[in-house]
């Protein structure tokens, strides 16, 4: 018995993917593994066959995030019009999906980064944001969109092919003043910003409160944390990153 870091009572714990377990789906090969890129050891990456996961949350909470906001998410991003498969740099696509539920998916996966002591999540720490998202997600209250508003960018590999199969350890930076954190999972960067005061680019570009959100491709060879992944890589001996799923630490 411990404390839930959702509904913060004593309960025992769930064994809980900080990013869920259906995200990495599309990443194991046949061997059910995946690239764990670490930039350690001679490879630089070793074979994963589970989700990163950790005590955290009690069943309650486990089950309400997964009915409220997993499923559906998982319902809308299934949907052919949800994201093109194929992409080139500057395309743009708009979709439209339900605001709250949508919105709080995310959120919840930045939630369960920040109380995460797995060092894959050492750069989300929100402070006093954290409470408020927690209280957010309990109440299934997505609030007014220029809070923790999301932007979001598809994400292309070399072939021009929209990569589903890549999950990054969260990012942090600074924007105009606001802490904003990026990751990328199913097939997009996914960026939130937290602060107090209304971020006006991700107000304006990210997803509004009708549920419309536009992505902007980019390609992964852009991407800070993806050219990381490359260098750890290139380091030992030289892999075509496209061809496996892979979670980059
Ligand atoms: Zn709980």
């Amino acid at each position: 018995m411990t404390t839930c870091r959702l509904c913060l009572r004593h309960r025992k714990l769930c064994k809980s993917h900080i990013v869920p377990e259906f995200l990495y789906i599309p990443l194991y090969d046949s061997d059910r593994e995946l690239m764990a890129i670490t930039g350690r050891g001679s490879q630089g990456w070793k074979p994963l066959n589970k989700g990163i996961w950790e005590f955290l949350l009690c069943d309650d909470c486990e089950q309400h995030l997964n009915r409220e906001f997993e499923q559906p998410f998982q319902n809308q991003w299934a949907r052919d019009d949800a994201l093109p498969k194929r992409m080139t740099k500057d395309d743009v696509h708009t979709g439209t999906f339900d605001y709250a539920s949508f919105k709080l998916f995310h959120l919840s996966i930045l939630f369960r980064a920040s109380v995460s002591s797995n060092p894959m999540f050492r750069a989300v720490r929100l402070g006093l944001h954290e409470d408020r998202i927690r209280k957010m997600l309990l109440d299934k209250d997505a609030g007014h969109q220029w809070e923790y508003p999301l932007l979001a960018f598809a994400v292309t590999n070399s072939h021009n092919q929209v990569e589903r199969r890549v999950i990054t350890r969260p990012v942090a930076a600074r924007y105009d003043g606001h802490s904003v954190y990026g990751q990328i999972y199913a097939g997009a960067m996914w960026w939130i910003s937290a602060s107090s005061h209304p971020n006006v680019t991700f107000c304006q570009g990210g997803l509004r409160q009708s549920g419309e959100i536009t992505f902007r491709a980019e390609s992964w060879d852009a991407i800070g944390v993806m050219q990381d992944a490359s260098v750890a890589l290139n380091a030992s001996r030289r892999i075509d990153i496209s061809k496996r799923g892979k979670v980059v630490f």
